[in-house]
Formats: structure tokens, sequence, C-alpha cells
């Protein structure tokens, strides 16, 4: 077997300690040594050690130069036999080039899965590879084929969840664009395949293009980006069989609704009804070509390439029928769609050198009075003026140019937004329905990774908040699986604390002196503004490590994944999140259910927290404000995965051009930091890495001790070679079943055993 080694950990960012001067004397002289050296544009390149001495050395490269260069800057090379192994922890030398390397090597061959210790790393192929498919299921089901796989992660979670009786997780994370929601998705094939039968299972997969039509848009950076956060239960009866499921989604990008970077594209579901809808449901909607439409023309782009949208709006409404969404219903949904599209349509004259408006009577207003079901008249009021109360009185004040378009914007987002949770809805009462929650359950959880952009707004703020809780789960849940497996081996180990990023969340969460108390109060303040809201938080948070003021709106915070500057422009605006009473009552007066549905909704909800949680004033509805009702989101699907043993998978987007065969290292070794797989292993390396059982140490290098020892046991051998190998005792541990190792300890071995 050429991999004998199971290995916990990941790979250290620091762990660039130079190659030793002693072992490279010791080996350059029979030509033997290979070393990774830095290139100038940064890249790593395997050279061979041609001279060396303390302080230079000189390197053959691949293509044949020579290159000098100071000792200290050569990094250890692994023994080839350990080239693209299954799983990182297998590596002796653990340094970054001979993980990218690894990682690479894998690549070119399409094996896009590794192991780092307990974590799957997946790196996009952009391509189709031929991993998946009933050939592939039925093998890892079997345990025919046992490298490396999203679908050996799931078989874990099943096996785990019948074993241990205890809930698992399959935590995804990853840049947008690495691949999670593709990742996810096979993982519910596969457990699909393994727990299917009662048809429930293919209503749980049609839930995919649906959610995508309607939750994912084509950005810059992904034809098919996930704008929202989703976990899905699905839950098995005690046969094993799946008997349904519960989906929760985080967040979704309502912006996008109303306006999108050059470029880019709004939700799928719209370009798909304009290119698919028959020709009754087009007149019915009075629907155009989305050039047509305002609030999809404005970012210049139409098609996405290799995509039939008409195609996969029939894709959506038979997925729509498997989930039980009833015909009407669906009419409603399109319909909804449709007066989104015609609120942008609306324009507005100026009817007074103070620059106030009215609503022009075109196809667009009336359009939208007839899609939602209100009176011309209503609609034209509600978007051009706004009922105040000042003391006792009630008066009415006109709206600007500016005022009513944002109006006007806010109720297509709460449309859009309240119809895409009324739909999340009825899928839950179809996968609900009868006794289907069985409450032993794996959890899929598909969120938008960590982003860091040149300018980082509101969305930013959020999405990196909810990657330092997961984070936190991440460091917890590994360090702390790390150091019980010693502890179960029985090996002398004093349990290691390790900096988690406590501190940041701190930052975050810290009342009345954190980010988000702090952006709540200043949202609730008549005279807050973005500005006031940043001065606040240089007065307030300085002290804090993670938190540095920056240069006038802007703040940045170290994440565990690094700094991030935002800029707190539309902070307060976004958090607050307002919509009007008079749009409330707008929608609560359709003749169409659904927004009337939104309405009482949002209704409910101020009265709610009326005057107690979150107040603002300037306007007349109280309601959470986005990030307090976010954070109360994230504490609780914290506590949910805290009650599942968790799976994590960490994707890795291998170029930025959505391109095959194209591995870019800088790119793929700023993720490995970022994510924290590197951190993982920073944080274990003060651990062993190398373990491996008596019986394997014993039959892999026995025949190089020089005395007899055929007879003996495993443990008596493998003392035996580690005395005989001058294996210092702090270099390794003796446990009841393993030989548990430091980093590079097996690579000497291995150079001995290989020249005998
Ligand atoms: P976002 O955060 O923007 O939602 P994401 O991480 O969910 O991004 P995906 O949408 O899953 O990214 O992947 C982007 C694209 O990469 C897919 O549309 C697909 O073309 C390709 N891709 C991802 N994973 C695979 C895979 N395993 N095999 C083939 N192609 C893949
Ligand atoms: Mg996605």
């Amino acid at each position: 077997d050429d991999s004998p080694y199971s290995e916990r950990t990941a790979t250290p960012r620091d762990d660039i300690s130079p190659a030793r001067w002693s072992d490279l004397k010791a080996y350059s002289g029979k030509n033997k040594i290979k070393a990774w050296c830095q290139l100038p544009n940064g890249d790593w390149a395997l050279g061979k050690v041609l001279l060396t001495s303390e302080e230079e050395s000189v390197i053959s490269l691949p293509d044949g130069k020579r290159l000098k260069l100071i000792t200290e800057a050569l990094l250890h090379a692994n023994p080839s036999i350990l080239d693209g192994v299954d799983d990182l922890m297998q590596l002796s030398y653990l340094n970054e080039p001979s993980v990218l390397y690894n990682l690479q090597y894998r690549y070119a061959r399409d094996m896009i899965y590794t192991k780092a210790g307990p974590v799957l790393v997946a790196i996009n192929p952009f391509k189709d590879v031929h991993l998946y498919g009933s050939d592939f299921i039925d093998a890892y089901r079997h345990k025919v084929m046992e490298h490396p796989h999203v679908y050996a992660i799931a078989d874990t979670a099943i096996r785990e969840m019948t074993r241990d009786e205890i809930n698992q997780s399959i935590i995804i994370s990853g840049e947008s664009g690495a691949g999670k929601t593709e990742t996810a998705k096979i993982a519910m094939q596969y457990l699909a395949a393994l727990g299917g039968g009662s048809g429930i299972e293919n209503e749980i997969l049609q839930t995919n293009p649906i959610l995508e039509a309607f939750g994912n848009a084509k950005t810059l950076r992904n034809d098919n980006s996930s704008r929202f956060g989703k976990l899905i239960d699905i839950h098995f009866s005690s046969v094993g069989k799946i008997s349904g499921a519960n989906i929760q989604t985080f967040l979704l990008e309502k912006s996008r609704v109303v306006q999108c970077a050059e470029g880019e594209r709004s939700y799928h579901i719209f370009y798909q009804l304009c290119a698919g809808a028959p020709s009754t449901l087009r007149e019915k909607l009075n629907l155009k070509s989305v050039d047509e439409y305002r609030y999809l023309k404005q970012s210049n782009c139409f098609l996405i390439s290799g995509v039939d949208d008409a195609a996969r709006f029939r894709a959506v409404l038979a997925a729509m029928n498997v989930v039980h969404i009833s015909k009407s219903d669906q009419n409603i949904v399109f319909a909804m769609l449709a007066a989104v599209l015609w609120l942008g349509n609306i324009s507005f004259a100026i009817v007074d050198n103070e620059n106030h408006v009215e609503v022009v009577e075109d196809e667009g207003a009336y359009s939208v009075a007839k899609l939602i079901g209100c009176d011309i008249k209503d609609l034209k009021l509600t978007l051009s003026t706004r009922n105040m109360r000042v003391g006792n009185d009630n008066i009415v004040q006109k709206l600007t140019l500016s005022q009513a378009i944002g109006t006007r914007d806010a109720l297509a987002k709460s449309l859009y937004a309240g119809l895409f949770e009324w739909l999340v809805e009825q899928i839950n009462k179809s996968l609900e329905v009868g006794k289907r929650l069985t409450g032993r359950s794996i959890s899929i959880l598909d969120i938008y990774g960590f982003e860091s952009f040149e300018k980082n707004s509101f969305e930013q703020f959020c999405i990196n908040y909810a990657n330092e809780r997961l984070q936190q789960h991440f460091n917890r849940h590994l360090f702390k699986l790390e150091q019980e497996e010693y502890i179960q081996d029985g090996i002398d180990w004093t349990k290691v604390d390790f900096e988690d990023n406590q501190d940041c969340l701190h930052l975050f969460e810290k009342r009345p002196l954190g980010l988000l108390s702090l952006l709540d109060e200043e949202s609730t303040f008549p005279n807050g503004n973005d500005l006031t809201f940043a001065n606040k938080l240089k007065q307030h948070l300085s002290s804090n490590s993670c938190f540095k003021g920056e240069r006038g709106k802007a703040f940045s915070v170290t994440h565990f994944a690094g700094e991030v500057v935002y800029d707190t422009s539309g902070f307060l605006e976004k958090n607050r999140d307002l919509l009007h009473m008079d749009s409330i009552q707008l929608l609560a007066s359709c003749t169409c259910h659904l927004p009337q549905i939104f309405a009482s909704k949002m209704l409910m909800h101020s009265e709610k927290v009326m005057g107690n949680v979150y107040r603002s004033s300037g306007a007349d509805n109280q309601k959470l404000s986005v990030a307090t009702k976010f954070k109360g989101q994230l504490f609780q699907l914290m506590q949910r995965l805290e009650t599942t043993t968790p799976h994590f998978i960490r994707c890795i987007k291998p170029n930025n051009l959505q391109l095959p065969a194209t591995y870019e290292q800088g790119l793929v070794l700023n993720q490995l930091r970022c994510c924290g797989v590197l951190e993982v292993v920073r944080i274990s390396r003060s651990g062993y890495p190398t373990r491996i059982s008596h019986q394997k140490f014993a039959r892999r290098y026995g025949f190089l001790l020089l005395e007899n020892v055929a007879s003996q046991d495993p443990l008596t051998v493998s003392v035996a070679i580690l005395h005989q190998f001058n294996i210092l005792p702090e270099m390794y541990q003796v446990g009841y079943t393993k030989l548990f190792f430091r980093t590079g300890q097996i690579a000497e071995l291995e150079d001995t055993r290989n020249r005998t």
C-alpha cells in the first residue's frame, strides 16, 4: 500500500521554516534533494539543489534554468511517493507550496476532491468531470471507492446518523463561484439515491431549480450566483428512508431587484418568464421582452452564454408542479413578477419647482394596478405622497422625485422578497406534509462565503459576520476533535488553547458597544446618518484590536480571513429596510391575495415589536432591523448546528474566469488561507499530524531493522525502528493503537526505505 498514513490535520502557513541546511548538505552531493523555491512572479517551482551553503544555494529548475538564492528561501519538498496523496495530512512537509502542488497535481488529473484532515477540499473543475452518477454512488455506497468525494462525506453522514443517533450537518463554504451550490446538489443526489423510494426525494431535488430561479443571478463572479443563504434539513425514517425536508433561507439580496451592476443580471426568473411564458400568460400579464423593462435593461446584460432561459422556465414550471404549487398560485406568482417589472417602468412627472412629482398614468402604472389588484388612484397616491402623523394631526406630504423613486423601488423589493419568502413556505408545506419530519436529519448548509471587494457595503458586512460565526464553529469543532483522538489513544498531551475569533465576534455582538448595537441605535435616531454612524464606531470601538477607523465614512474589521474596509454609505437605510405604512396599506387593499399576505405579515411584525425592540422615527412602522434579524437567525442556526455532527467541505475556485484546466496558485493559496483550512492546520501543528497503526508501521519499515524481529509483536518492532533511526523522543508518541509523529519525521524513513 502506498499511503499507510492517516492524518488528521491540514497544512500550516507558518511551516515555511527554511529547509534545514544540514539536510541539504547531506543530500546535495548526491543530487537527490528537491526543494521549493519561489519565482519572481510569486509562484513556486520545484528545483533540484545543485550547490548549497549556509547562505546561498544554486537550484536547477524544471525548465533547465539555474537560480541562485538565499538558502533560507528554500522550502522542503516531499518525496515523490507522496505526489498527489488523497489527504494533505499524508504530506511529510506541510508547507504551502507542497499543499498547492498536491492539489494541482490532483486537479490536473480531474481528482478535484482532496482531504485536508477532516475537511474535504473541492476544487471547481468548471467542466463535466466523470465522478458522478449511479455507478459512482454505488461504488461509494459499497465502499468499493474510497477516494475523497462529496459522496463519501454524504455516506459518512448517513452512517453516523444511524450509528450514533445524532443529527448530521454538511457545511459547505467558499467564495462566490467556488462550487458550493453544485456541491450541495451532489450531496443531495447521494442522499436521495440512498434514502429514496417514497418519491419525496424527487420533490426535494426539484426545490433546487425553483430556488435557483428566484434566488440566483448572474454576477461578474458566477453566472449562477446564489444571492441568499440556505439550510436544508433532510429527514429520515427509522429505516433510513427520506421522509421529508425543511428549508430555511437567509438574507436574500433584495437590492438586486431594482439595481444591478453593469454586466450582471437580476434574478433568473425574470428572464425565464419573459423568454418562456406561453402566449396566453404573456397576454394576461402584458409581458414584453426583457429589454423593455427598466429594472432589467439597466445592466446591459440579458443572456447567459450556454443558458436557454425559456427551457429553464419550463423546468421551473415542472418543478412547481412537483412541489404542489397549484396552477392558480403559479399564475399569481407570475403576476407578482410582472408587477415588479412594471413597477420599474413607472415614471414620474415633476409638478412644481420644488421637485414634487406625480405618477404618470401610463402602461406601467396601469399594468401594476391590474396585476396586484389595486385601485390605480391609490397606487398613484402611494408613490407620490406620504401620510405623516405630527402630534395628533395627519398631514399629507408630497414626495420629491428621488423620494418617489425610493418608494417605488422599496415597494418592488418588498413584493419580490415577500414572494420569495412565500414560495419557500409553500415548498416547506409540501415537504413537511403528514408526519414527514422525524427529527432524524442531515442538514446541508450552502451559505455565502467571506467577501472582500474594493468597495464593501452592508451586504458584505452581514455576510462576513455570518462567516465569523461559522468559522468559530469550524475551529471549535475541529480543534476539539483533534485533541480527543490524542486522549483516546492515551498519549501524553497537554490541552492546547487556540486563538479563536472571539474578539472579532465580540466586536460585532457586544452590547451596547458593538458594531450591531451601534448600528441599530444609529438607525433609530432621526438625525442619524452614515457619517454619524461611522463616527460613533470610531468613538467607541477603537480599543478593540479587530477594529480600525478609516478615513471619512469608512472603518475596517480584521476578520479571520483578512482585513476588510467597509464603507458605511447606505448602511442605515439598508439596516432599517422600511416600507412606509402607506405602501403596506396599499398592499393590504389589493384584491390579489399574495400582496395581502405580505402586508399582513409586515403589520403583524410591526405590532409584535412595537415599542420595545426597534423603533424607527420618521416612519410609522416598527420592525426588527435587518442586522438584528439576521443575527437572530444566525444564533438559531448555530444552535441547530451545535446539536449535529458537522462535516466540512471547503470549495475552492481555481481561477476567476470560470475556465477549466486553469489553476492559479496565488488565488488558490489565498482561499486556502481565507477559508481557514491552513489555519486549522496551523493550530494542529503543535500536535502530531502523522499517525499510523503499529501494524502498518512495523510492516512497512520492519525489514530495515538490523536485528531479526520476525517473531515480535508490532509494537516492539515499531519501537525498535524508532530507536534504530534515532527518532528523537519529542518527535513522536506511542499510543495504544497508533504511532503519532510530528511533521516531517516520516520523510527520512521513507527515504531510507526507498534507497534500500
Ligand atoms: P455563489 O456563492 O456565487 O452562489 P457557488 O459557490 O454556489 O457560488 P456554484 O454556483 O456552485 O458556486 O458553481 C459555479 C459554477 O461552477 C457552476 O455553475 C458550474 O458551472 C461550475 N461547477 C461547480 N462545481 C462543479 C462540479 N463539481 N462539476 C462541474 N462544474 C462545477
Ligand atoms: Mg451558490
